[in-house]
């Protein structure tokens, strides 16, 4: 993994939720590069530890969860270029609430969350909340927000933006509602957005104009774009490169043709034999994974998956954690029928 000129490097990060039951390891080492201008997708079951992964890369993890390892390399802006001479600093070193942060969370990494409703007050109307949002990281006036957040909703295509942006979120359909918190998160011109699930509350009509928008906007803008969805078929439509990740470590990383075309760990093959396809047998079950995810108090020993994996190897699995490796130009897998490198104890 070459972490020269990548924008965000997370190493061996582990952020655990201490509960009063015992400690659930959440993210449990988890590594991985992004670069600018690259679709990264994240995939995995629900509990995997793909969002909590982005909560701690925006350092807004909510007790009981903490970070207790790892580091989170970001490489700052201090160019508007955002050329290989800006200083990277570890975010897992900053307080989470403190302003150096908070400059960092929303104008350099903003968040596309899944649910907008949500995301917006019920009782200011959506312009009013963009603008604020653009005065707090930008040296501008409120005449001058005003305009950029318009303009913002132009480009990302809603119609009648003038009046759209005096309007309140309950006000909105649920795809301009989208396409609104997508506006408020581009506002500031980040680097890297954190879509987290951004299409699970629209209709797939919608869905596609979503992802068609999210495209033209990366492309228009070489933003770098962390995509997490349990969706294989979105990951496939949206993403350069790919990690599953399963039980709060990554199984295997690549290139997406190397996840669809060659996929390694018994994982993230289990995991695309079990995608529909226009050419199955009509009536023919879908194959499934057997057994269930372990519950995250109840980790396994050794390879998180071998409960379930069909290949694994008694004594070995069982016993020992596989270490991700580079096997290919790109590829990275954590599975011992490949390698024999294991984690540390
Ligand atoms: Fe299966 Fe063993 Fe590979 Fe884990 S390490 S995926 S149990 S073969």
């Amino acid at each position: 993994m070459n972490n020269q000129t990548a924008l965000l490097s997370v190493r061996d990060l582990q952020v655990h939720f201490l509960m009063d039951e015992g400690v659930v390891k959440a993210v449990d080492g988890v590594t991985f590069d992004v670069h600018a201008g690259q679709i990264f997708g994240i995939v995995g079951e629900s509990g995997c530890g793909k969002s909590v992964t982005m909560k701690a890369v925006l350092r807004i993890v909510e007790p009981p969860g903490k970070i207790v390892g790892g580091e989170i390399l970001w490489r700052h802006r201090s160019k508007q270029d955002g050329s290989a001479g800006d200083p990277v600093v570890d975010l897992v070193k900053f307080d989470a609430n403190s302003k150096a942060m908070r400059d960092i969370r929303g104008a350099e990494i903003a968040l596309i969350p899944q649910e907008p409703m949500a995301s917006f007050s019920p009782v200011h109307t959506i312009g009013d909340q963009i603008i604020e949002a653009i005065l707090l990281h930008q040296d501008v006036s409120k005449r001058a927000a005003r305009q950029i957040a318009l303009q913002m909703f132009k480009d990302v295509g809603i119609p009648i933006p003038e009046q759209r942006l005096d309007e309140y979120s309950w006000q909105l359909s649920g795809g301009l509602r989208q396409r609104a918190i997508i506006a408020m998160a581009l506002s500031c011109n980040p680097r890297l957005l954190i879509a987290d699930e951004p299409t699970t509350a629209v209709d797939v009509t919608t869905q596609a104009q979503v992802l068609r928008l999210l495209r033209r906007l990366q492309a228009q803008r070489n933003a770098a774009i962390i995509f997490i969805t349990h969706d294989l078929g979105v990951i496939a439509q949206m993403a350069d490169y790919v990690m599953v990740m399963y039980l709060g470590l990554v199984m295997e990383q690549g290139t997406v043709n190397d996840i669809f075309h060659a996929p390694k760990h018994p994982y993230t093959q289990a995991l695309l034999r079990s995608i529909p396809t226009i050419t199955m047998t009509p009536r023919i079950s879908l194959p499934t994974i057997s057994g269930s995810i372990p519950h995250p108090f109840n980790k396994p020993r050794g390879c998180p998956f071998h409960p379930r994996c069909e290949k694994a190897i008694t004594g070995k699995c069982d016993a020992r954690t596989p270490a991700l490796q580079l096997i290919g130009e790109k590829q990275l897998v954590s599975c011992f029928l490949y390698h024999d490198a294991e984690v540390a104890a």
